[in-house]
């Protein structure tokens, strides 16, 4: 019977519910599966030696860190599960402020809570920024999504159970989206809550915002069918991770510029909020950051050092 764990980093715990999403699969997993260790779900607090260790939330304190060391020396395989542990996720926006400004948000300066005192012997101290977990350990797979959709789940899940190599789909959301993507000259970027765009036409030739062709496309083009552009929470494509000089910034202001015919230049004086818009699931990704071309660096709070 192939041992499993599930580790919960700095997460939603939206990922650990996205396996029970198996729903009949969930049984198969189980019938050649046992999960050993998962805090979400049993009361294991020693964290075994697994066949598969299944890590999902990004790495924000020195617990999380010493977690993961401690779940790869144990673990034979250790799957990277969710955007946040691929790439720092929507966690990592906390990297737009500094440790010392996300402590006093939540404890001394909110609106809407009465102040209270630092819990500093209790939580575990926040690292500088936050990290993947490959930030601090040798990764044998990553399933990004936020979370990750159940049929990727179980396509990925059953056959490593079976020690099978998983298929798994390459492409960009676009390939996906049923919007007509088309040349039409604009001059303008509008905000997501502007005007009421198209619903047969992609949202990128109407000029709005939509990271579909930068980003690994494993949801079916969920949100775009539903109106709204895509965001991101899939991770970046495959073929941005694969070039150095290729980033989710310069690959939509690059493909905007193709389809309305405006210069570069202009189209990067009308991009805003490009911490939440652009990198809003990677900006804790040192991949990301590295890249040639990659406006990370810019946005993360510069007294802290990575
Ligand atoms: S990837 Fe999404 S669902 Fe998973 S822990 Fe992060 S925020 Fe939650
Ligand atoms: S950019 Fe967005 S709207 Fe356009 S085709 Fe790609 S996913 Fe669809
Ligand atoms: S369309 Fe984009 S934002 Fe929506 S689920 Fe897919 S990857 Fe995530």
């Amino acid at each position: 019977m192939v041992t499993i764990a599930l580790e919960t980093l700095a997460s939603c715990s939206g990922c650990e519910i996205s396996i029970l999403d198996l729903h009949e699969e969930l049984l198969e997993l189980l019938d050649n599966a046992e999960i050993v260790y998962a805090p979400v779900l049993l009361d294991a607090k020693e964290i075994p030696e697994v066949d598969i260790a299944i890590v999902s939330g990004s790495v924000r304190n020195q617990e999380n860190k010493e977690r993961l060391e401690e779940l790869r020396a144990k673990s034979k395989i250790l799957i990277n599960y969710g955007t946040c542990a691929c790439y720092g996720g929507i966690t990592g926006m906390a990297d737009l402020y500094t440790p010392e400004e996300v402590t006093s948000r939540t404890y001394t300066d909110n609106p809407s809570t009465e102040p209270a005192e630092l819990p500093s012997e209790v939580v575990p101290e926040l690292l500088p920024i936050v990290h993947a977990a490959s930030d601090f350990t040798e990764v044998d797979g990553y399933i990004p999504g936020c979370p990750p959709k159940e049929r990727l789940v179980g396509d990925i899940l059953i056959p490593l159970i079976h020690d099978e190599a998983p298929v798994v789909p390459k492409k960009s959301v676009c390939a996906d989206c049923q919007r007509r993507m088309e040349h039409v000259e604009f001059d303008k970027i509008h905000r997501r809550v502007e005007g009421d765009p198209d619903p047969e036409k992609c949202f990128l030739s109407q000029g709005y915002i939509c990271l579909g062709s930068v980003t690994l496309g494993r949801c079916g083009a969920l949100c775009t069918a539903a109106g709204v552009a895509c965001h991101g929470c899939g991770g970046p494509s495959l073929d941005v991770l694969r070039e150095p000089s290729h980033d989710i910034y310069n690959g939509v202001i690059k493909r905007i510029a193709h389809l309305s015919k405006m210069p570069e230049k202009d189209v990067e004086k009308q991009m805003y909020d490009m911490g939440h818009l652009i990198y809003g699931f990677v900006i804790g990704s040192k991949i990301m950051e590295d890249k040639l071309v990659s406006k990370i660096p810019q946005l993360v709070k510069k007294e802290v050092v990575r």
